[in-house]
């Protein structure tokens, strides 16, 4: 999910709610949705001219001919668009808004106050020079079919006519850039030129533009790639005597934490979450894994440690998995399968008649991921929500079996929970009965994740596949998301080595190596995200315990399920809010 923010002078008409601050406790609240509502439409449509890149990304393509330029002038016009905006929400009273318009209150106040200080405190600009990076964007303009490939093409002439200044802007930006940011800066914009070299041409040769033209656009690609060229050996060449570290440091990471995940739990208290439940992990694979030792493992003597034990375990419960030829059709019929629990349990309603479409990954995405949905983006309404599925097809005897080994029988089942149903597929499906464009384009990404590993541990719960292997293998899935918000707490605030790191993903998650180094690199170059899964995981769950508690024998799973994505991709604490004070509202 992109951060970019964006401004612009917004003038909104909120006069008609200037009159009602005398209004006492005891009067009704004036009824504010027609005005926030046009407002919100307002707000949008201002965002989109501050920030065009974001827009085309979104699915709005009225500005994809414009590249904005990073400079001062622009960082001004997006403060000013931010303070703007959030004076203009102190005029709304939140009482007298619906439930889907306070969220989207909180989201856009968050989303204002977040690039707000990015830009004055975060300063990421100046320190991470892979901010500075334009083939996603122009191979986003080939990819799509929006539009006429004549159009889209016209529009990434115009758009290529921008790099230089943007790159000239880039380079007056970055000073004492971390030496991780910069590396990662030069691999990924020298990787993005094939696009102007390679794709563009490709294009260039489906329409019947003139001569002229077809030169023109080719000079202007050729120029662009110089200047990416360019900016890549400016980089190489930086005299980076003092690098800032790739930590974060406490301070900022409390506040991105904040910002980006929304929880009712403070940055520490997720860490300290994390940590109990590593340990609670560690002894329930141990309890599960000495007891499978029998089956498994009965002619190998019994390792003394702990965690070896269990290593053993899992490495020969993994030989279990489907045959590389099968993977697609494996996941598609499990489909049904999760469907039939779901209802025979009555765990949550599953609308028939938006059946998930299954496919294999289109080349564009190869190599991305085993599996992922890919939802219709805010703008394209009637678009198929996909679930994408790697294929296996050319892939050497070796390679192939350490991925189904990592994707066992066991894992595959868990995989297909989180991303299809209940997870990720059935949770948008919910949140497009509550349409909200503001929650399209600000979703709160630990919500969605914490919804889908929520639903892991649900299904196991409600005795989907009831087996010890089951559980163990689930263990060990879900120490994968614990121990990434251990270590991207402890890398960015408490200044963990690379050893300890690795320590802790191999030898306490049981991680292979490669999955570890590559789990290191993510978390030298991001913050935060990596806590995203667990932080909204141990919220919902942890609220729904609390509400089982407070309403026994009346806690009913389906009606709580339905009721909290009710409320779409809001964070959880503002779910939780709404359910609470409504529950209050209607005693039972
Ligand atoms: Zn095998
Ligand atoms: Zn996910």
């Amino acid at each position: 999910m992109k951060h970019i923010f964006l401004a612009g002078i917004i003038c909104i008409s909120v006069a008609s709610c200037g009159g009602d601050s005398t209004t006492t406790e005891t009067k009704s609240v004036a009824d504010m949705n027609p005005q926030f509502d046009k407002y919100k439409e307002q707000f949008i449509e201002n965002l989109w001219k501050i920030y065009p890149g974001w827009a085309s990304s979104q699915g709005y393509h009225k500005y994809d001919s414009i590249l904005t330029i990073p400079n001062d002038a622009q960082r001004t016009k997006e403060l000013e668009f931010t303070k703007a905006n959030l004076d203009s929400l102190k005029s709304f009273d939140i009482n007298g808004l619906s439930d889907n318009n306070k969220t989207d209150y909180h989201m856009i106040d968050n989303q204002l106050k977040s690039l707000e200080w990015s830009i004055k405190e975060q300063k990421s600009y100046e320190w991470n020079p892979s901010e500075y990076n334009v083939s996603g964007s122009f191979a986003e303009i080939l990819n799509g079919n929006y539009d006429s490939l004549d159009v889209r093409l016209r529009n990434f002439y115009l758009k290529m006519t921008y790099i230089p200044s943007y790159y000239e802007a880039a380079k007056k930006n970055i000073k004492n850039p971390t030496l991780e940011h910069t590396q990662l800066a030069i691999d990924q914009n020298l990787g993005g030129i094939s696009v102007f070299e390679v794709d563009l041409h490709e294009a260039l040769n489906k329409v019947h533009f003139s001569e002229q033209e077809k030169q023109s656009i080719e000079a202007t690609a050729k120029q662009s790639v110089e200047v990416i060229k360019d900016f890549a050996k400016w980089l190489d060449n930086l005299k980076n005597k003092t690098p800032r570290s790739f930590r974060l440091g406490k301070e900022l990471y409390a506040k991105k934490f904040e910002f980006d995940i929304q929880s009712g739990y403070t940055a520490d208290e997720v860490y300290e979450k994390a940590l109990a439940r590593k340990k609670e992990l560690h002894e329930k694979m141990f309890e599960l894994a000495d007891k499978l030792w029998e089956k498994y493992m009965s002619k190998v003597a019994k390792p003394a440690d702990k965690l070896v034990l269990i290593k053993q375990v899992i490495d020969k419960i993994s030989e279990k998995h489907v045959k590389p030829e099968e993977f697609q059709s494996a996941i598609e019929k499990q489909m049904p399968v999760l469907i039939d629990f779901i209802k025979q349990k009555d765990l949550i309603y599953i609308d028939p008649s938006k059946p998930l479409v299954v496919r294999r990954e289109p080349d564009y995405m190869a190599g991305v991921a085993g599996a992922s949905i890919s939802a219709p983006g805010p703008y394209d309404k009637n678009g198929n929500t996909y679930y994408n599925v790697g294929s296996l097809a050319g892939w050497d005897k070796e390679r192939a079996e350490s991925y189904l080994r990592e994707y066992n029988y066991y894992i595959l089942q868990i995989l297909n929970i989180h991303e299809a149903i209940p997870g990720h597929y059935t949770q948008l499906v919910y949140s497009n009965q509550s349409p909200s464009l503001i929650k399209s384009i600000f979703g709160n990404g630990a919500m969605v994740e914490g919804w889908a590993v929520y639903t892991e541990r649900m299904m196991l719960e409600s005795g989907y596949e009831n087996s010890d292997e089951m559980w163990l293998m689930y263990y060990k899935w879900n120490l994968r998301t614990t121990c990434n918000t251990i270590l991207d707490y402890s890398v960015h605030t408490k200044e963990m080595s690379k050893g300890d790191a690795l320590n802790l993903l191999i030898n306490e998650a049981f991680q292979q190596n490669a999955e570890a180094e590559g789990k290191w690199k993510r978390v030298s170059v991001t913050q935060v995200q990596l806590c995203s899964y667990f932080s909204g995981y141990s919220e919902i769950y942890d609220f729904r315990e609390t509400l089982k508690k407070q309403e026994g024998d009346k806690f009913n799973l389906k009606i709580f399920h339905e009721k909290f994505l009710s409320y779409g991709s809001a964070p959880v604490k503002y779910i939780k809010e709404l359910m609470l004070s409504e529950m209050t509202k209607s005693p039972k």
